[in-house]
């Protein structure tokens, strides 16, 4: 598993969005993809002035990119380890999802791997290479910028900094939830347009506490383990010690909750969320 460098540093007072943007900036993942982007940028300007043919290039992968990163996170972050003929495939982004699903809170695990960032680069640069040129450069570029911003997104809600618009607000819940309620929901990290409409954002006081957030991989899809109450749960189980921040809708904590829940490091030790 490849250590990531703690997203915010060693000073448990970076709680605003320049102190976080900078240790941001300062990781190798950030760096790789920022640098990828400026070389994408460069290569189309490269090839000549823009063109409304831009505009539309980079639109249809704005309306794609909630489904790409939904795909991406279900099917290749939560992929399951597999054996064909003697042989285990198990991607190393799959691998470091998953220690971030088991320790939430560790900011080692919150950013991808700068080995998968390099897959990514490569992958960014081979699907988009059938378009012509100069669309090629453009996709390229816009495609790496879409996935910076994501790393970016991650990191916030991932961070100490308190959200101060409703959107970013609900995004974080909405990954707490994918981490603390059951890693069978809510996959979007920068948009909730995915999850609505691909019914993987069901009502969380509705939705059964699964037991294999942590371990993702195998184990019972744990809905079966919670013990049932009003509309499928017991109060009890919803306002579990770990668990309780979430669900600040049914009387439990509510926002300053999420925000004590959420850096339980010492001052010192890096900070993180879920
Ligand atoms: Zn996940
Ligand atoms: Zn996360």
């Amino acid at each position: 598993m490849t250590a990531i460098r703690p997203i915010t540093g060693t000073n448990s007072n970076e709680t605003t969005l320049r102190a976080i943007g900078i240790s941001f900036v300062r990781t190798p993942t950030a760096a790789m993809l920022l640098l990828a982007v400026i070389a994408a940028m460069i290569w189309r300007a490269s090839t000549g002035p823009a063109h409304w043919s831009d505009a539309a290039v980079i639109a249809a992968l704005a309306v794609l990119r909630p489904f790409a990163e939904w795909t991406v996170h279900k099917l290749l972050l939560h992929g399951q380890p597999r054996r064909w003929r003697g042989l285990r495939f198990d991607p190393l982004a799959a691998r470091a999802h998953r220690a971030h699903h088991a320790a939430p809170r560790d900011p080692r695990h919150v950013l991808t791997p700068p080995l998968v960032i390099v897959e990514l680069i490569a992958a960014a640069w081979l699907a988009t290479a059938w378009l012509p040129e100069p669309l090629d450069a453009t996709a390229t570029a816009a495609v790496l910028t879409f996935a910076l911003t994501t790393e970016w997104t991650h990191a916030l809600i991932h961070s100490p900094y308190q959200p101060r618009t409703a959107w970013l607000r609900r995004l974080a819940r909405r990954h707490r939830l994918h981490h603390h309620r059951s890693e069978r929901y809510w996959f979007g990290v920068s948009s909730t347009t995915a999850d609505r409409i691909l019914g993987t954002a069901p009502d969380p006081a509705a939705t059964p506490i699964s037991s294999t957030t942590r371990s993702v991989v195998g184990g019972d899809r744990g809905d079966a383990a919670v013990p049932t109450g009003r509309r499928g749960l017991s109060r009890g189980a919803m306002c579990s010690p770990d668990l309780d921040c979430l669900v600040d809708r049914d009387g439990c904590r509510g926002e300053q909750g999420e925000r004590e829940h959420d850096n339980p490091l010492p001052a010192g030790q890096g900070r993180g969320v879920e």
